[in-house]
């Protein structure tokens, strides 16, 4: 791909040390891990390895890692799984009101069946209040769901206290961390974690390969059943190439990332002060400083997302934006309406997520570019200054764009 990639949120590049890990598992080394003969032992092998390079980034012991087919599916189970397995001691859950859609529509699935679900607001910085999970607790709960850091805007949760006043109360406490494992330091045991949801296509590993950490003691159901693998916690003959590459992908995580972290917090900040410098009317969303080293997002007044990322997409530099637009209905991202933003200005969402491969050069492309396009949307958008925000709705002529993901 040519181009400027500021969509590291959404997916990474597969590093090549990943795919070189996995070929062998293609090529040579395809037995099935429960075959009792050398070929499945082989594979085996390099699956046990893998588990325990997932378990050394996170701080966690080998058998407490159970592989997924993706971090959403990771998250089905933290919460389906959960609900399950505990059904007898309770029939509440609490979440956030910022969470993924992996954890958001799981979470309403489980209330449409019957369970009773709280969710937390933020403040306007994207944060939760320790104190409202505290005070959300009844004898009833089983379980507290809170994302690590949001997709969307960047704000990294006070995990640990959350996950003390869970330990205190004797709830389960899960983390939705797959905009953080491999990018920022994650220690389970340091932040009372039980449970905690990773997917490697989010750190250059492959799609399709995710991880639900499990603590020892905690108890939950599989969602798949089958022939009992992963502990008879996830049935299915195992995604061995996957797996291998998530495993060389936390390894190389590991021991690259206070690299990283310096490298992504240059450009983010080279982005974010360059935007405000730049671009009139436009603010950084999320908190200022307790955010992803990887993610500049803003909202840029009286344009839409959708049109800022057409006309970046002709330049070649991709973004993303929060806003959806399904069947010619605009939705304004959940995130950017539960950290108080109105409708309009949260039409107006643009995230630019850095990575390992970008440069500043970039950045400054990008700057350069930027501000002419919203300028030229600003002289043709039916909510220009002074508009007022009713006269949006409808009136754009955007189809077809799939509801962002990631
Ligand atoms: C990408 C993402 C997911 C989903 O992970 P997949 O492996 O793509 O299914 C879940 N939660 C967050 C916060 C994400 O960013």
């Amino acid at each position: 791909m040519k181009g400027i990639y500021f969509d590291h949120a959404a997916t990474t590049p597969t590093r090549p040390e990943v795919v070189q890990a996995m070929l062998p598992y293609y090529q040579e080394k395809w037995g099935n891990p429960s075959s009792l003969h050398s070929s499945g032992q082989e594979a085996g092998e390099g699956m046990q390895e893998a588990r325990r390079q997932v378990a050394d980034l996170l701080g966690a012991y080998p058998e407490e890692i159970v592989f997924t087919g993706s971090g959403t599916e990771a998250d089905n189970q933290a919460l389906i799984g959960t609900s399950i397995a505990l059904e007898k001691k309770g029939r509440h859950i609490i979440t956030s009101a910022i969470e993924h859609h992996a954890v958001l529509h799981t979470a309403e699935f489980l209330e449409r069946h019957g369970l009773e679900v709280t969710t937390i607001p933020v403040d306007s910085t994207g944060l939760v209040d320790p104190d409202d999970v505290r005070a959300a607790i009844t004898d009833e709960s089983i379980l507290v769901s809170i994302m690590h850091a949001n997709n969307e805007i960047g704000t990294i949760q006070p995990i640990k206290e959350i996950g003390a006043i869970c330990r205190e109360r004797e709830v389960v406490f899960h983390t939705d961390a797959v905009q953080t494992v491999g990018h920022v330091p994650v220690d389970v045991r340091a932040m009372n974690i039980d449970l905690l949801s990773l997917s490697a296509h989010k750190f250059y590993g492959p799609k399709g390969a995710g991880a639900l950490f499990v603590r020892k003691g905690v108890r939950i159901a599989p969602l798949i059943h089958g022939g009992g693998h992963e502990r008879g916690r996830r049935s299915s003959t195992e995604n061995v190439p996957g797996i291998v590459g998530l495993g060389e992908a936390c390894r190389l995580a590991g021991e690259e990332m206070e690299w990283e972290i310096e490298h992504t917090t240059g450009l983010r900040d080279r982005l974010i002060e360059g935007m405000l410098a730049k671009v009139p009317d436009s603010m950084l969303t999320g908190h200022p400083t307790q955010r992803l080293p990887n993610n500049a997002s803003f909202c840029v007044r009286y344009i839409e997302g959708e049109s800022m990322l057409l006309n970046l997409d002709f330049e070649h530099i991709y973004g993303s934006s929060g806003s959806a637009c399904t069947s010619g209905s605009l939705e304004a991202s959940h995130v950017l309406l539960a950290i108080g933003l109105p409708h309009d200005v949260a039409h107006g969402s643009l995230r630019l997520s850095v990575g390992r491969g970008n440069t500043a050069e970039e950045v400054d492309r990008f700057l350069e570019v930027f501000p002419a396009i919203v300028e030229r949307l600003r002289a043709m958008s039916p909510i220009s200054a002074g508009r007022p925000a009713s006269e949006f709705e409808g009136g754009h002529d955007l189809h077809g764009h799939e509801e962002t993901h990631e």
